[in-house]
C-alpha cells in the first residue's frame, strides 16, 4: 500500500524543535547555507500550520518568515548584523513557545471548520458556542448594522466593540474589524501596533480607510493583515472575512519518487519528508500509472535508469494521459551528457538536476514546481465567480469518491428559485452575489470530505460521502432554511430574500453509478420545483433507515411563499 498516511499535525512538535536547532546551527556557523536551510525548514511550518489552518501560529510564522528573507535580501555579506540577528533569536523563541502553548492547548487535528450540523444564526438559536467569533471595533454601529446581520448569517458570533478589546480566550485567535474612521489618522498606528500585540494570532482588517497609498500603507505596516478602503462593498468586506477564515487550507505536497536504486530512495525520501513532504517510492515502472492514480502526486521525481526501460520512457507512456499531462517531471540522474538531458525534456520532462543532489536545492525545485503546478490546477478545476469546482471537476471527483467511499454516499443537486427573476429585478451583478452568498454557505456548512461544486449557473452539485439519508436530509435542510433567511439588498437598496430546491439521492448498491445517482437527484429536484419549490425532495428508491421516521417526499414544507419579496 502507498505510504500516504502523514498526519502533519504529528510533526509539527518535531519541526519546531528543527527549527530552534537550524537556527542554533546557523548562530554557531553563519554561512549563506545555513541560512537557507533554516528559512526552508520555516516555509515548511508554514505549510504545515496552513494546511492545518492553524491560523494563530500561522501568523507568527509567516512574519517570522518575511522578516527572515528580507535579512536574506540584505546581500550577500554573513553573518548579518548581530541586533537584527538577535530580534530575529528573539522572533523565533516567541514563535517557538506560542507554537508549544497551541499543541498544548489545542487538539490540531480537529476539523476547524464549522461543524456539518452547524448553529443557525444566533438570534435564532441563542446558541454560540460553535461559532466563529469576530469583534467589530467601531463606534458607528448603525453604520455597519448590514455587515453585522451577514455575518451573522454565515456562522460568525459578532462581538461588537467601541473602543477596548474584549476579554476573549486567548486560544482563540478570532478575526478584528478595526473601523478606522473611528480615529484620526495619526491615532490608528498605536491602535492597531496595540491590538497586535495582544492579539498576535488574530487576523486584523481595517474598514474605511482613505484610499491613498500612505493611509493603507501605514495600517499594514502597523500590523493589520487586510486594509479596506470607504469605497469597497459590503460583498467585498464579507468575501474577504469569509477568505480569511477559509484560509486555504493547503494539503502537503506528494512527489512519486520513480527509482530503482533502495540507497539512493532512502536518500531522497529523507531529504523530502524532512521537509514535511508526502513521498511514495516506486521501484517498478510497470506500476506507474496505477501508482499515479492512487497517489495523485503533485510531481515526479524520475530517474533516468530504471529496471527494463529509461524514465524517459515512463515519461512519454504518463504523458499519453490527458488527466496526467500537466504533472510535472524532474529527471534526477547522474547522466552529465546534455543532449541527452535536452532530449529527455523535449520527451516529457520540466527539469533535469543531476545527481548527487543537493537536499536544499531539490526542496526548493520542488515546492515552487508544485505551487505552481497546483495554482494552475486551480484555475482549470475551479469557477472563477465562486471558487468551487467546476461542472466537469465536480463531476470528477463525484467518481472517484464514489470509487472510495465505503457505503455510504448522497449526492445533492441543489438550484436556486425564481432565480431568472433575481436578475431580471436586480441585475446581473446581484444575481452573481446571490450565486457567491450560496457557495459560502456551502463551504462553511459542509465538511473537508464533502465535495462542493457549481454544476452551471444558479444550480449546484454535493457529495456526502460516509453519512445516513438522515443526517444528509438535515443537513440540507439547514442550509435550505437558513439560506431562505439571508437577506439581500437590490440595487434600489429594496431586501430580498430567495429560496432553493434539492433533491437528494443515496448510493445503495455496487450498481449505482454516478451517471445514475445524478439523474435520481436531478429528478428529485425536479419534484421538488414541481411541488413548490423552497423543498427538499429524496429520490424515489432511495433507501431509509428502518426507524426513521422522515417521510420519503417532501420534508418540512415552505415557509417563504414567494421566493422575492
Ligand atoms: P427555477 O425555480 O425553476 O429554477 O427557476 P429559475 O428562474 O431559477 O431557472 P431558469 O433556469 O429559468 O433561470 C436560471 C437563470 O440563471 C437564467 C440565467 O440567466 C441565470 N444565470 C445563470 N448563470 C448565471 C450567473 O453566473 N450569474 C447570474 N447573475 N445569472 C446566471
Ligand atoms: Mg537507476
Ligand atoms: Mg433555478
Ligand atoms: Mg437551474
Amino acid at each position: 500500500m502507498p505510504n500516504i498516511s502523514h498526519d502533519p499535525s504529528l510533526l509539527l512538535p518535531k519541526k519546531g524543535k528543527n527549527l530552534r536547532a537550524l537556527w542554533a546551527s546557523y548562530r554557531a556557523d553563519p554561512v549563506p547555507e545555513r541560512f537557507v536551510e533554516f528559512i526552508l525548514q520555516i516555509n515548511n511550518l508554514t505549510d504545515t500550520l496552513s494546511a492545518l489552518a492553524l491560523r494563530g501560529p500561522l501568523f507568527e510564522c509567516r512574519r517570522l518568515e518575511k522578516e527572515s528573507l528580507a535579512l536574506f535580501d540584505v546581500g550577500t555579506s554573513h553573518p548579518v548584523d548581530e541586533a537584527k540577528l538577535k530580534s530575529l533569536g528573539k522572533r523565533i523563541e516567541h514563535f517557538c513557545s506560542l507554537l508549544q502553548h497551541y499543541l498544548q492547548k489545542e487538539n490540531p487535528q480537529q476539523d476547524r471548520r464549522v461543524p456539518l450540523l452547524s448553529a443557525k444564526p444566533e438570534a435564532e438559536t441563542g446558541n454560540n458556542h460553535q461559532r466563529i467569533s469576530l469583534c467589530l471595533m467601531s463606534t458607528r454601529g448603525a453604520h455597519w448594522q448590514d455587515l453585522v446581520t451577514q455575518l451573522s448569517y454565515f456562522g460568525f458570533h459578532v462581538l461588537e466593540s467601541t473602543c477596548e478589546i474584549p476579554e476573549v480566550d486567548n486560544a482563540d485567535p478570532g478575526i478584528y474589524l478595526l473601523d478606522l474612521e473611528d480615529r484620526p489618522e495619526n491615532r490608528w498606528k498605536d491602535w492597531i501596533q496595540n491590538l497586535r500585540k495582544r492579539r498576535p494570532m488574530s487576523r486584523i482588517i481595517t474598514l474605511a480607510a482613505p484610499e491613498q497609498f500612505f493611509a493603507m500603507h501605514t495600517a499594514l505596516k502597523a500590523g493589520a493583515d487586510i486594509c479596506l478602503s470607504k469605497r469597497v462593498s459590503l460583498q467585498h468586506i464579507m468575501a474577504q472575512v469569509l477568505a480569511q477564515h477559509t484560509e486555504t487550507e493547503q494539503e502537503s505536497f506528494r512527489v512519486l519518487v520513480m527509482e530503482d536504486s533502495p540507497t539512493n530512495a532512502y536518500a531522497i525520501r529523507q531529504a523530502l519528508e524532512s521537509n514535511g513532504i508526502a513521498v511514495e517510492i516506486l521501484h517498478d515502472p510497470l506500476e506507474s500509472l496505477k501508482t499515479i492514480r492512487h497517489f495523485q502526486p503533485d510531481l515526479i521525481l524520475m530517474d533516468m535508469y530504471l529496471r527494463e526501460c529509461t524514465g524517459v520512457d515512463v515519461a512519454r507512456v504518463i504523458r499519453l494521459h490527458d488527466e496526467f499531462l500537466s504533472i510535472p517531471i524532474i529527471y534526477l540522474s547522474s547522466e552529465t551528457n546534455v543532449a541527452l538531458q535536452v532530449e529527455a525534456l523535449r520527451l516529457g520532462g520540466d527539469q533535469f538536476l543531476t545527481k548527487p543532489f543537493n537536499p536544499v536545492l531539490l526542496n526548493a525545485v520542488i515546492k515552487s514546481k508544485i505551487e505552481r503546478y497546483r495554482s494552475l490546477r486551480s484555475s482549470m478545476r475551479n469557477d472563477s465567480l465562486t471558487g468551487l469546482l467546476n461542472h466537469i471537476s465536480s463531476k470528477q471527483a463525484l467518481a472517484a469518491t464514489l470509487g472510495t467511499c465505503g457505503e455510504k454516499m448522497s449526492i445533492v443537486m441543489l438550484d436556486i428559485d425564481h432565480f431568472k427573476q433575481v436578475n431580471d429585478r436586480h441585475g446581473h451583478l446581484i444575481g452573481d452575489q446571490v450565486i457567491r452568498s450560496l457557495a459560502w454557505l456551502l463551504k462553511q456548512r459542509m465538511r473537508h470530505t464533502d465535495i462542493i461544486g457549481r454544476y452551471g449557473g444558479e444550480e449546484f452539485v454535493l457529495g456526502l460521502p460516509d453519512i445516513d439519508s438522515e443526517e444528509a436530509v438535515e443537513v440540507i435542510n439547514r442550509i435550505r432554511e437558513d439560506f431562505s433567511r439571508i437577506p439581500f439588498k437590490g440595487a434600489s437598496g429594496v431586501v430580498f430574500r430567495v429560496t432553493l430546491s434539492a433533491g437528494i439521492a443515496m448510493y445503495s448498491d455496487a450498481m449505482d453509478t454516478l451517471t445514475v445517482l445524478l439523474e435520481r437527484a436531478d429528478a428529485a429536484l425536479y419534484e421538488a420545483k414541481h411541488q413548490g419549490r423552497n423543498r427538499l425532495i429524496l429520490a424515489q428508491g432511495t433507501p431509509i433507515h428502518e426507524q426513521s421516521n422522515l417521510s420519503p417526499l417532501v420534508l418540512e414544507p415552505i415557509m417563504i411563499k414567494n421566493a422575492i419579496h
